[in-house]
């Protein structure tokens, strides 16, 4: 099984190029924003407690995360990879995948860091604002969701590259471009994982 976790700040391209890899690989794509953003839309008791945080720009609280995310995640033990897509978010979050997945034998095959200069950043998300439908896309709690990248999510890479498993790779270029990047990326490394079986 392979699994990728794909980083990078919100407008940094990481849903479209999650659906290029599962397109071509067969990897489901999960994201913890779209489950959660789920969770929102059936009204649930949980999905009201969800909606305080996302509506906010916060994180979600890592249990309630956690909990959705495995969720999701075990349906598909099958599947030939996984593609973690805004998860994990935190430190803390990063520890707790890993744990999981290793008692389950599914362990994280890389960590793809999008890089995106801020001032992109934001005209991606403001552009996109106007006719996502997202109750979190609005100016303020767009900068709120920057800063909570800045103060929470950010270390993480720093832990990926200390670790040597951080992959970045330039989220500037036109999709197919950052795509063409991604996809040598995880070739080089399906391959070389083919070849360490057969020694
Ligand atoms: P973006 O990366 O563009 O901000 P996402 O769809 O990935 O959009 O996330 C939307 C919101 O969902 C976040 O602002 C946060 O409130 C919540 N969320 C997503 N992933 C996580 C996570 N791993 N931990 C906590 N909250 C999360």
């Amino acid at each position: 099984m392979f699994n990728i976790i794909l980083f990078g700040p919100p407008g940094a391209g990481k849903g479209t190029q999650s659906g290029n890899i599962s397109r071509e690989f067969g990897f489901v794509h999960l994201s913890t924003g779209q489950i959660l953003r789920n969770l929102i839309r059936r009204g649930t008791a949980s999905g009201e407690l969800i909606s305080k945080f996302v509506d906010r720009g916060y994180l979600v609280p890592d249990d309630i995360v956690l909990r959705e995310l495995f969720r999701e995640a075990l349906k598909h033990k099958k599947s030939p990879g996984l593609i973690f897509d805004g998860f994990p978010r935190t430190v803390h979050q990063a520890v707790m995948l890993e744990n999981l997945l290793e008692k389950r034998d599914m362990p994280v095959s890389m960590v793809i860091s999008l890089d995106v200069e801020q001032d992109e950043l934001y005209r991606r998300i403001m552009g996109r604002s106007v006719d996502s439908g997202r109750s979190d896309d609005h100016e303020e709690v767009i900068r709120q969701r920057f800063m909570t990248y800045e103060e929470e999510t950010l270390p993480l890479k720093e832990f990926y590259r200390n670790q040597g498993r951080l992959v970045e790779i330039s989220g500037m270029a036109p999709v197919k471009e950052v795509y063409h990047n991604i996809r040598e990326q995880i070739l080089q490394r399906l391959n070389g994982e083919g070849r360490e079986e057969e020694q």
